[in-house]
């Protein structure tokens, strides 16, 4: 009996390969093998590298423990690839910034040509993963695995979420069918596309949703399953590009709320801002007041993107606003923040509302 069920695996396994199917090679058949693939794993710091004094306290500082520490915390990911530590940032990802983003971006682009690099692990706050996770998204030309990953708690409370995020981050990334994939960020089981993920609670670890478009995949103590592939164009397929570029241009976000005026829009203009997010009500509206400032502005050549503050949902054009006549851009499923990343690149090639809708539709 149990050589019938013998023969009978070895013989779906050669109508899979005669099939041309790509075999799955699972993390512990890798081992096995000694064929581990070879990923490097950048940190920047974030929570999952913070510390606290107690393992029973909220309170805590993130960017604390090195990529050193990290790696030795979780010995079973080396059982999953060969793993090198890189240390770009050591800050809370309430911290993040161009020069942080513009350094992990090269360094990215740098270890994705070589030969010797299968995929890359980035250890990150959540706070802001999904704007980093986006923008990388749409600037390293790559099909190699890239991966983010965070916790919620830091390494030294009770039930931190740092080892089993870090472990599944790394299986992820060692997996051939992440590949193509575009930038994925992996937390608590999920794997989330860098354009659809958001975070949407403050403090519980099951904190990133992809509301709209859904995940695009899961991930269990390091078997992956791939549901799809990413939303919007990215990575390899992405026209957008950092290189030469030192300083990116300045966008704000505002939110719109009951009897606002014009005041914060008008000050995001004098303040040297290219372009503006408004993160309207419901479908991206706003009071006539702050639409007649809006229109101003766009009216000076300042880019004017209608996004919403409502959690889900798509801002669409012409909905209750004329876009056209005012020469706005909606944000479709982008919420305020990764409009504001989209934005800042879009600015980079052109101040042409019309290109910058396509680029909405397309990434
Ligand atoms: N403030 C932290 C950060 O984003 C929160 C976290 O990582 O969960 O770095």
């Amino acid at each position: 009996m149990l050589k019938r069920r013998v023969h009978l695996v070895a013989l779906a396994l050669l109508v899979l390969s005669l099939a041309g199917a790509a075999p799955f090679v699972t993390p512990a058949a890798a081992q096995a093998q000694g064929s581990l693939p070879n990923i490097v794993v950048l940190a920047t710091g974030g929570t999952i590298a913070g510390a606290a004094a107690s393992d029973v306290q909220a309170g805590y500082t993130s960017g604390q423990v090195g990529v050193e520490q990290l790696l030795a915390a979780v010995p079973q990911a080396k059982k999953l690839a060969n793993l090198k530590g890189e240390q770009i940032s050591n800050i809370g990802s309430q911290d993040m910034n161009d020069e942080v983003w513009l350094k992990l971006a090269k360094r990215l682009s740098a270890l994705a040509g070589q030969k010797d690099v299968d995929g890359i692990v980035i250890t990150h706050g959540t706070d802001t993963i999904e704007e980093t996770a986006y923008f990388l998204n749409l600037t390293v030309k790559t099909k190699k695995p890239i991966v983010l990953t965070a916790a919620m708690r830091p390494s030294t409370a009770l039930s931190t979420d740092r080892p089993l995020n870090f472990y599944n981050a790394v299986a992820v990334a060692a997996n051939k069918d992440a590949a193509g994939r575009g930038v994925l960020v992996v937390v608590n089981d999920w794997i989330h596309g860098a354009s659809s993920l958001t975070k949407t609670s403050t403090t519980a670890v099951q904190t990133f949703l992809s509301p709209v478009r859904g995940l695009i995949g899961t991930v269990a103590y390091g078997e992956s399953e791939f549901y799809r592939g990413p939303v919007g164009r990215n990575t390899f397929d992405s026209e957008f590009s950092i290189d030469g570029i030192g300083v990116m241009p300045r966008v704000d976000i505002i939110m719109a709320h009951e009897n606002m005026d014009g005041a914060l829009i008008q000050a995001a203009a004098t303040s040297g801002a290219q372009g503006i997010v408004v993160a309207g009500v419901g479908n991206g509206n706003m009071t006539q007041a702050a639409l007649e400032t809006l229109a101003a502005q766009a009216k000076k050549g300042i880019v004017c993107v209608r996004s919403s503050r409502v959690a889900t949902g798509s801002v669409g054009r012409k909905v209750e606003v004329d876009d056209d006549k005012y020469g706005f851009v909606a944000s479709l499923e982008h919420n305020p923040q990764k409009s504001r990343v989209l934005l800042r690149l879009a600015l980079t090639k052109t101040k042409d509302p019309k290109v910058i809708q396509r680029y909405f539709d397309e990434y």
